[in-house]
């Protein structure tokens, strides 16, 4: 045997003189190893490989009763886990390379092989055939554990929302009552109390409307993932427009610029998030101003590939390395409450949103040298009309 495993081959060739040849350089190689049986014609093949136990297809592509490609994509459906190495007459490449497009481990022209090369092409097109059918088995499985974690981690995150949300609902009404009896104190006890006590109930109001605004700022966050969002091409340009005007007032109360590029481009995205995700981000860059000037804010874009990435920058207080991960999670802030008044929710939201419209979110920042804050979503096909230009 020349090394390996025993080969039971098939041979489907209607040529006698081929199939002597073949024998023989079988023999010569010392093919004691390999068990060559023999079909002249296509019908007898595919019987024999009905039968089963042959390991490999020697083929010829023209027979009497069948020829070219078609002969081996009947061999190849009657038996698709079977190896076929394609024989041919001529160095037909074009076929031959067309053969192993659509299945076929190797081709070999005949004229120009010996023994040792049958077999070893033989042997490595078995071999081949192995390694990819476990590869394909292997791929499979992880296709279905992706498929079950995947659906696990789904219920998980519609269990923990539906917990967050009623969570938050049923905390609404005794916070409410404490605020509500806190405030009548405040209001109509007020000439009873100390100076002392007056404060204490203050400290109560305060702290009962704060906490009502973190419910509240939970409830959109839990909400977030219940609603079913719908991707459409939204022209940026008006989202922006319309969240600036939403917060003119503070922008004129602090003096603040804010730059909005032209040409901002339509997106893939849903127009109630954006609207929020573009009021977050110009709210904050206000709030996280430099105390000495007033803020100034830019809107701009740029286009990668089929993805448009919007930039929200400020020249205000900046954020350390260590911070940009963090001030995409709940609750989390950099800052005291007196200094720079919120929640830490505004940014999960937004993080959230930009992810749920199939998008990424990431900020560039520097303490003392501002922030700009990058959103890429999918560009939407078409322009916006009257829109005169190109990209920055
Ligand atoms: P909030 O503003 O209610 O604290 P956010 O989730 O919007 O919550 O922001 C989280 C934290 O990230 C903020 O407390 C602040 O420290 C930081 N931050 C957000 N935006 C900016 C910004 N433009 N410049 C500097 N720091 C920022």
């Amino acid at each position: 045997m020349a090394g390996g495993f025993p080969i039971r081959a098939l041979l489907v060739e209607d040529n006698p003189g081929d199939v002597r040849l073949m024998r023989e350089m079988l023999a010569d190689a010392d093919g004691g190893g390999c068990e060559l049986r023999v079909a002249e014609r296509l019908a007898p093949a595919l019987q024999a490989l009905a039968a089963g136990s042959i390991d490999i297809v020697l083929l010829d592509l023209n027979l009497p009763d069948s020829g070219g490609l078609e002969t081996f994509a009947a061999v190849h459906d009657g038996a698709p886990r079977t190896p076929v190495v394609v024989l041919t007459a001529l160095a037909d490449d074009a076929l031959a390379l067309e053969t192993v497009r659509l299945g076929a481990q190797d081709y070999l022209v005949k004229g120009s092989i010996d023994g040792q090369v049958l077999i070893r092409a033989m042997r490595y097109a078995i071999e081949r055939q192995r390694a990819e059918e476990a590869l394909q088995r292997l791929n499979a499985e992880l296709e279905e554990r992706v498929r079950r974690r995947t659906a696990e981690l789904e219920a998980a995150n519609r269990d923990l929302e539906a917990f967050s949300f009623s969570v938050s609902h049923d905390l609404r009404a005794p916070l409410r009552a404490i605020s509500n009896f806190a405030q009548i104190i405040a209001e109509d006890y007020a000439a009873s109390l100390d100076e002392r006590g007056r404060h204490y109930v203050d400290n109560i109001v305060l702290a009962g409307n704060r906490m009502d605004q973190l419910i509240r700022d939970l409830l959109a966050y839990s909400r977030l993932g219940r609603s079913a969002i719908k991707l459409a091409p939204v022209p940026l340009r008006e989202v922006v427009e319309s969240a600036a005007r939403s917060l003119e007032p503070r922008i004129r109360e602090l003096a603040a610029s804010l730059e909005i590029h032209p040409d901002l481009p339509l997106v893939e995205g849903d127009p109630t998030l954006l609207s929020q995700v573009f009021t977050n981000l110009l709210d904050n860059a206000l709030t996280y101003r430099q105390a000495d000037k007033p803020p100034a804010v830019a809107v701009g874009w740029r286009r990668e590939s089929d993805h448009c990435i919007a930039t929200v920058a400020d020249k205000g207080i900046g954020i350390a390395a260590e911070h940009h991960e963090r001030i995409f999670e709940v609750f989390q802030r950099l800052h005291s409450q007196d200094r720079y008044p919120g929640t830490g929710i505004g940014l999960a939201i937004v993080k959230r949103s930009v992810e749920l419209m199939g998008g990424r979110l990431w900020v560039e920042s520097e303490p003392g040298r501002g922030s700009t804050f990058f959103l890429s979503l999918k560009c939407a096909p078409g322009r916006l009309t009257g829109n005169s230009g190109g990209e920055p």
